[in-house]
């Protein structure tokens, strides 16, 4: 027996945590969503960030299906080459040292904090312990990240937290050397803030924050699970500033639609794991590994990464000439491909809106339309996303 998909079987079927949006996907083509009625929709949020190729991605199904007649799990027990040659890559990408695979980000951000407090607990200082992070960030729900994740929203209910947690003003230099001092572990950013709405750390915080640490010794955590693997026009998106990070997460679309995550570390910290302090069972998955290569194969040799900052660029461009129509838009921010728009009312209006003309949007922090298009969207797709906004824009009561 199959179930219908429709909004009353969801709600007898699933605890109620998430609001999907009404609509009966079966299949994907490229930068659209195929519904069970055969009707397309333009994908502008792509599984929230991860499908970096699109839907149906030759280079992404070769490899998947290579790597599953081999073998599709066999743990960390044995070593498996599409992790060594996932890891080598992003070894290379970065120039850091060490990787450790996991399969979310949630997970990625929890060895990070594993990692941090005991490297603070090597240096012999029994009170480096605390883990801060900029208030408006998202690092995931699991417990120690959810607890860096200082909104009340996430949190109500679900307390205690993460003891030896505290958060940073974003962007705010006086806050910031306020709350580090020698018991600070690390530090976690997000360079450019994903479901915060799409804003970015500005290069004088990370220069502050960057001396802080030389006086300080603590960590910088880069979580670049929203905005890294090329979203921005670059591998990560620290790299457009002068941030040396110790530690890298990244996730969403690192396994090409499959879960997979990692942390990479720098020489710092790369002696601070050892055999059975930390593990996972599908971490660094053979068939999501060789899925990852796959994808970075194609953002770097089929140049997907310079065409996602010349579409982001032009798209940025178009919203500004919106905005100089349309007084709803408050304010527009792009980096590559992800893109935010600060309106004058909640933005599920215009989510909502954008469905009943075919195109898929989200909302984000309640008055942000967040854009995080497939990287290999054409311009003409983008287009038609600009002219459909443009158009409720026109329209709007
Ligand atoms: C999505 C996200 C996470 C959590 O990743 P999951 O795979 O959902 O656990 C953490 N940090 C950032 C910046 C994210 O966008």
């Amino acid at each position: 027996m199959t179930s219908a998909l429709t909004t009353d079987t969801e709600q007898q079927l699933f605890f109620h945590n998430y609001a999907r949006l009404p609509l009966a996907i079966d299949h994907g083509e490229g930068s659209y969503l195929v519904a069970e009625d055969g009707t397309r929709y333009l994908d502008m949020i792509s599984g929230i960030g991860v499908n970096a190729l699109g839907y149906g991605d030759r280079r992404l199904i070769d490899a998947i299906s290579a790597q599953a007649e081999k073998i599709i799990h066999a743990s960390n027990l044995f070593m498996l080459a599409p992790q060594f040659d996932l890891a080598a890559k992003l070894r290379e990408i970065t120039g850091l040292s060490k990787v450790f695979f996991a399969n979310s980000g949630t997970e990625a951000i929890e060895a990070a904090i594993k990692i941090s407090r005991k490297w603070a607990a090597q240096s012999g200082d029994a009170d480096k312990k605390e883990v801060l992070s900029l208030s408006n960030c998202f690092h995931g729900r699991t417990y120690g990240a959810m607890s860096l994740t200082a909104k009340a929203k996430y949190l109500e209910g679900f307390e205690p937290l993460l003891p030896g947690t505290g958060t940073i003003e974003f962007n705010d230099i006086d806050d910031l050397a306020r709350k580090v001092s020698s018991r600070t572990a690390a530090v976690f950013i997000e360079t450019v803030q994903g479901e915060g709405g799409i804003h970015r750390v500005s290069n004088e915080f990370m220069e502050t924050l960057q001396s802080l640490k030389k006086q300080y010794g603590f960590l910088i955590v880069a979580d670049e699970i929203q905005a890294g693997c090329g979203r921005t026009g670059k591998f990560c998106s620290y790299m457009h500033t002068t941030l040396q990070p110790d530690l890298v997460c990244l996730a969403k679309p690192l396994g090409g639609g499959l879960p997979l995550a990692a942390v990479v570390g720098s020489d710092l910290v790369a002696g601070v794991l050892s055999a059975g302090n930390h593990g996972t069972t599908f971490g660094g998955n053979p068939v999501a590994c060789a899925a990852g290569l796959a994808l970075i194969t194609a953002l770097f040799e089929d140049k997907v990464m310079e065409h996602a900052a010349t579409v982001g660029t032009m798209m940025h461009a178009a919203f500004q000439e919106l905005a100089t129509r349309h007084s709803q838009i408050i304010d527009i921010r792009q980096y590559g491909l992800m893109i935010g728009i600060t309106v004058h009312r909640e933005a599920a209006y215009y989510v909502r809106e954008a469905l009943q003309r075919q195109v898929i949007v989200n909302a984000t922090s309640q008055d942000v339309i967040r854009l995080l298009p497939p990287l290999t969207i054409t311009a003409t797709e983008a287009r038609k996303c600009i002219d459909c906004l443009d158009e409720i824009f026109t329209n709007e009561k």
